[in-house]
């Protein structure tokens, strides 16, 4: 018999702890997880989900303005924001369900509460202690506020969002990320004034320059106020509102002040230093290419250790380390080609690396294919929205060595191209396959012209 209580405990039923524990059990390990707030994590409960529907709801008031153009009549159209909070509610609660039942039919026992690490083999749930030989912390992340007068009294963040009483009619988004451009766009969708605060010159940083400068201009083109070198300066509460000052000294009365300035590592109160659990600078947590920290027998993985902050990566870290530690399986997460989608309105849908990373990397020059174009479902609809689609070709190998798009439907077409370049699909084979037609996907197969190389 072990001399410990179990053989691993997960803090943490999030994407990656919950994947981690289930598959753990699966192999014949015991297994306890403890989760403080609710099953299945961020992603589920204020995250991808919940962000995926709202911007689904958003979509269909696109659409039936759209749909006047294809002969509809769409008058006395409304939103209610309560109805669909209440129906998205019901669906998270489902999923809920689902995470802890995946735990429970797996075998792994659940404690429903905070868990703090005591010791190398010790971890402490609401007063009880509980002894393991190995701890993994797959603790996620939280969002930030800055430290700016009325910022904490009255800004939210992601957290907030999804529980909203009454739909914010003016809002203003800071941040030029992820969340910033979804919320923003799904708050412009569902029919509020969006202002849209960006600190440096354009939006997206780290994103292929193409794609950060034809969204912020399709973002402007679909109503919202997007300004670039502007950052909130404090905020006061006046009446029933708000007023956000802006560093350029202008004014904007709003309803909601939501930031999205970035998430950060959820280590507070965890015991890590006690422990002696190294992190770094940014309160990540360090781990070695076997997800364990520099103590040998507690490990982390996803957001926590703050290198791709991902849903799919966190649950494939947890697959791995899971099948490494107990199911005598010695694979490794394939960190290559991660697709990844900012659902703005439209989306931007990229994977592989950006033609300024592409030229600083690869020594024998880069071939750029990019078409820009309406796609047919807008040529009866009046909608000004347009689609941009861009390879970036290794000129030596003739690899696809990235592919970035904004549009409709794009987060749909990108996972099957991650594919094929994960396969090594040269430009060639992308013009050897024939295209799905009528689609705008069949754009990517058709592109033949490539752009002039920069002067
Ligand atoms: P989490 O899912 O955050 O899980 C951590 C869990 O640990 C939580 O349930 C938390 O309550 C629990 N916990 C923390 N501390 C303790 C403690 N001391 N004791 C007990 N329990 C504890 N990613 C995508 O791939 N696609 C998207 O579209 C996408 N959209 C997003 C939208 C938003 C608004 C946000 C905020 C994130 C989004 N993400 C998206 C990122 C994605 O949600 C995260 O990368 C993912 O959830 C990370 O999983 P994780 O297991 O590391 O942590
Ligand atoms: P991001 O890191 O994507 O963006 C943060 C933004 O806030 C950047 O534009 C940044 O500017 C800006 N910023 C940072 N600090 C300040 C400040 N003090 N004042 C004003 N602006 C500031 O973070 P998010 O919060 O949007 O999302 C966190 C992570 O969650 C993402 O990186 C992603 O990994 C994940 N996520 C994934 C999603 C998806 O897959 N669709 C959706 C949502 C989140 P600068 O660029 O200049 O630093």
């Amino acid at each position: 018999m072990s001399q410990y209580d179990f053989d691993l405990f997960t803090i943490g039923a999030g994407s990656g702890g919950v994947r981690a524990s289930r598959i753990a059990a699966g192999h014949g390990a015991r297994v306890a997880v403890a989760e403080e707030r609710y099953f299945g994590g961020t992603c589920v409960n204020v995250g991808c989900v919940p962000k995926k529907l709202l911007v689904y709801g958003a979509e269909y008031g696109q659409a039936f303005a759209d749909a006047a153009g294809y002969g509809w009549t769409t008058e006395n159209v409304r939103h209610d924001w309560n109805a669909l909070i209440a129906a998205k509610d019901q669906e998270i609660g489902r999923l809920n369900g689902i995470y802890r039942r995946l735990l429970e039919g797996s075998g792994v026992t659940i404690f429903e509460g905070r868990a703090s690490i005591v010791d190398a083999h010790t971890v402490q749930v609401d007063g009880k202690r509980v002894t393991a030989e190995r701890i993994l912390v797959a603790t996620g992340g939280w969002p930030e506020l800055p430290d700016q007068p009325g910022a904490r009294e009255y800004g939210i963040t992601s957290n907030e969002i999804f529980y909203l009483k009454e739909f914010p009619r003016r809002v203003v988004v800071a941040g030029g990320g992820y969340i910033a451009l979804e919320f923003a766009g799904l708050f412009n969708g569902l029919g509020a004034k969006v202002t849209q605060l960006y600190r440096g010159r354009q939006i997206l940083r780290g994103f292929d320059i193409d794609v950060r400068e034809f969204v912020a201009e399709e973002v402007r083109k679909s109503g919202i106020d997007l300004r670039v070198n502007t950052v909130i300066d404090r905020i006061e509460k006046v009446g029933d509102g708000l007023i956000a000052h802006l560093s350029d000294g202008t004014v904007l009365e709003c309803d909601a002040v939501i930031y999205a300035i970035g998430r950060k590592p959820l280590t507070r109160g965890l015991g890590l230093e006690a422990a002696g659990v190294e992190v770094d600078e940014a309160g990540a947590i360090k781990v070695n290419d076997q997800y364990q920290t520099s103590v040998p027998s507690i490990y982390a993985l996803g957001d926590v250790t703050n290198r791709v902050n991902l849903t799919p990566v966190a649950l494939a870290e947890g697959h791995v380390l899971a099948d490494r530690l107990y199911g005598n399986r010695s694979r490794d997460v394939n960190y290559d080609n991660i697709p990844t989608a900012v659902f703005s309105i439209p989306p931007v849908a990229t994977v592989g690396i950006t033609e300024e990373r592409a030229r600083a990397t690869l020594a024998g020059g880069v071939d750029i294919y990019r078409t820009n174009f309406k796609p047919m479902r807008h040529q009866l609809s009046g909608r000004d929205q347009r689609t941009f689609m861009k390879l970036v070709v290794d000129r030596a190998t003739q690899k696809v060595v990235g592919c970035h798009m904004v549009g409709a439907d794009t987060p749909e077409m990108i996972q099957g191209v991650a594919v094929a370049m994960n396969a090594g699909a040269t430009k060639q084979v992308c013009d050897n396959t024939i295209g799905l037609h009528p689609t705008a996907a069949e754009e990517f197969v058709t592109l033949r012209t490539k752009s002039p190389d920069p002067v």
